[in-house]
């Protein structure tokens, strides 16, 4: 079960269809591919890897970026280059290891998946379940800790105040999420909640704004849930790739403004799942005959080769993706970027034959163990 959780992304996202007219999703991309025609079980497994070379290929190019702030996250930015990097298949079986980081694409599939598959049951059985955004003025950078900490105790406080005076138990889910808005040059930290009643949620709402004076009244939002508000809200929180812009530095500073809190969260409910992504996935899988081999990451190829030069994903990206990954890795469309002399590089391939040298093996290993 546990292991099948990015196979299980796909069938959620598929069974959770967004409306048609939402046609991209926040990452920038469809979030549905055009395989509408029924895989097979080992072309589903394929898929699998497919679109987890997808978001590699994009955790991969953003991550350089990240690293070169030398901020106090830099560890963990190079914990999600090495997120499955190396992959060990023994046997029927791949193994590789999750970072578990909030920017990592591959991690949030997985996140994604387990958060809807834990909450789908509970929350299809709330009655008259209503999709409610809470927002406060826009902050600076240093107040952004504060503030996403002083959110969630309004929100304590708000579920008290609504027991003790109105009798009203809410009931549902929370994500803290935040975004950065490059025209004023702030950050956004915002609740979604899913819950259960019209009127706990406008009682909700009146009782925010007595909190927040200030917040503007058309920034509170108040819609009965549809099928998709579930998938909207287990959603990475916050657009690491903004309509194609991505701005290190200011995603940094949500980051470390978030790290150690957590973005989901049940209310009122049993907590189902953890935020947490396991550290080691091994998945069985039937499209590569059974073997002991390693692959590795190869960012030029996007995808995974062995030493004799076997692809796993075998994922042909569009000419947008590799436009778009091309220009997230150098800087063509961005805004002002730390000294370009001293960007951290993806190590140039010059193994045009697509095949890996013993050294990239070594090293593939190594990552896999550190
Ligand atoms: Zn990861």
């Amino acid at each position: 079960m546990k292991a099948k959780l990015d196979t299980l992304s796909q069938l959620s996202t598929k069974a959770i269809l967004p409306p048609k007219n939402m046609g991209v999703a926040r990452n920038g991309f469809s979030s549905i591919s055009a395989t509408d025609n029924v895989l097979t079980k080992s072309q589903l497994e394929q898929e699998t890897y497919k679109k987890r070379a997808k978001s590699k290929s994009i955790t991969n190019a953003i991550v350089f970026k990240l690293i070169d702030l030398k901020s106090p996250m830099e560890h963990s930015y190079w914990l999600s280059w090495r997120c499955n990097k190396t992959l060990i298949q023994q046997g029927e079986k791949i193994t590789t290891r999750f970072c578990n980081q909030r920017w990592c694409l591959q991690c949030n599939r997985i996140r994604t998946a387990k958060q809807i598959n834990g909450y789908k049951e509970p929350i299809s059985k709330l009655k008259e379940t209503q999709f409610v955004t809470l927002t406060i003025p826009n902050v600076q950078p240093k107040e952004l800790k504060l503030a996403i900490e002083q959110m969630n105790d309004s929100l304590k406080k708000i579920r008290k105040n609504l027991l003790k005076t109105y009798k009203l138990k809410l009931k549902g889910l929370k994500k803290v999420e935040c975004t950065y808005n490059p025209q004023r040059n702030d950050y956004h930290p915002h609740f979604h909640l899913i819950i259960e009643g019209k009127k706990e949620a406008e009682h909700l709402v009146s009782l925010w704004l007595k909190q927040y004076p200030t917040a503007d009244i058309k920034g509170q939002d108040i819609r009965p849930a549809k099928e998709d508000s579930l998938l909207e809200l287990c959603k990475y929180f916050t657009k690491v790739v903004n309509k194609d812009q991505f701005y290190p530095k200011q995603m940094d500073i949500i980051f470390r403004a978030m790290k150690g809190k957590r973005t989901f969260q049940p209310i009122g409910l049993k907590r189902i799942v953890s935020e947490e992504v396991e550290d080691q996935i091994g998945q069985e899988q039937s499209f590569i005959a059974p073997q002991n081999e390693i692959f590795c990451w190869e960012q030029e190829a996007m995808d995974w080769i062995s030493a004799s030069g076997e692809l796993v994903a075998d994922f042909t990206p569009t000419d947008r993706h590799k436009d778009y990954i091309d220009r997230l890795q150098n800087n063509k469309q961005l805004l002002k970027q730390p000294n370009d002399e001293s960007r951290t590089q993806e190590p140039i391939n010059n193994n045009k034959s697509k095949q890996l040298t013993a050294e990239q093996i070594e090293q593939g290993i190594k990552d896999f163990w550190t």
